[in-house]
């Protein structure tokens, strides 16, 4: 960079200042390092028989002493101090690309094994991936995971929840750019979240039938339809026999809502009130008295 900001600094004795960036990010290699040397210490190599072709392989796993949380948002992301196990959560046989959450890696049927190895295997071609894991990887294995809950037709609740892990992945990603995407994955929860609400038997993945109603509720809140939202959370809170804390949760996330309803209603009518206003005001010199627009409000009434 040749940008030469401190010119005049130069006749009092100062040296080497031409390329000066004053924002310069300093590069921050042994942090990293140390960093991947901590995660080791969290993991430890699991062995696992690949129920579709036998191959035995080694995954990484977090050591039960890892999983330290400081807490649970709204939609039940966790979230763990020392290191992430939702990045070690897929396990994935790098033999034949059978891959799904370690949870349910070993429930396949024999015919759910052969769709797999004429509709997966047939196409896969190997992938390594780094032993210590990032959003990125996890992002990759969930989808890996979700295109073999496609095409073994799972449970909808099982393909909604790796969508839903799959937005969460998205989250950690704080470029904007990945909004879209970590919406998108919301939705499709949602719609699979849904559909076992209605057809599954409870309880799916540690949730009953009351804490999904919440969820479907509170993902409609993240997706930003508040109205579904109020009706799925509405109904948590009128439903008799819900335990009290998720009432709590529901009722907190409705508050939520309800402001940010009226938030968006507020600035909707400020929008049609003061369109352009800039012109409009000034060209009526803004006599007045009863103007509510922002114009109004910023230079008061006369
Ligand atoms: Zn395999």
């Amino acid at each position: 960079m040749d940008n030469k900001l401190f010119e005049e600094l130069k006749e009092i004795g100062f040296k080497n200042i031409d390329a000066i960036d004053i924002y310069k990010k300093e590069l921050k290699d042994e942090p990293v390092i140390e960093k991947k040397i901590n995660m080791e210490t969290y993991l430890y190599d699991r062995t696992v028989v690949c129920p579709v072709c036998g191959d035995s392989f080694k995954t990484p796993s977090v050591k039960s002493s890892a999983y330290k949380t400081s807490g649970k948002e709204s939609d039940f992301y966790i979230n763990y101090t020392l290191i992430n196990p939702y990045f070690y959560d897929v396990w994935l046989c790098n033999a034949c690309g059978y891959a799904a959450m370690k949870s349910d890696f070993d429930r396949l049927s024999q015919s759910e094994r052969k769709t797999i190895l004429e509709n997966i295997t047939s196409q896969w071609t190997g992938r390594k991936y780094p032993r210590v894991r990032d959003e990125n990887h996890a992002i990759e294995r969930y989808k890996i995971s979700l295109l073999n809950y496609i095409v073994r037709k799972s449970k909808n609740s099982t393909k909604a929840i790796t969508c839903l892990k799959i937005a969460w992945m998205y989250r950690l990603k704080p470029e904007e750019k990945f909004r879209p995407l970590e919406i998108k994955f919301m939705e499709e929860a949602l719609t699979g979240f849904k559909e076992a609400y209605y057809n599954e038997v409870f309880p799916i993945y540690g949730m009953d039938k009351y804490t999904t109603m919440y969820l479907i509720g509170e993902l409609y809140h993240r997706i930003n339809d508040y109205d579904n939202a109020l009706i799925w959370l509405s109904n948590v809170l009128t439903t008799p026999g819900v335990k009290s804390s998720l009432k709590d949760l529901a009722r907190d996330q409705k508050d939520i809502i309800t402001i940010k309803k009226k938030q968006k209603e507020l600035a909707e009518n400020n929008d049609t009130e003061t369109h352009d206003p800039l012109v409009q005001d000034l060209s009526e010199k803004t006599d007045s008295s009863n103007k509510k627009g922002l114009f109004g409000k910023l230079f008061g009434k006369k």
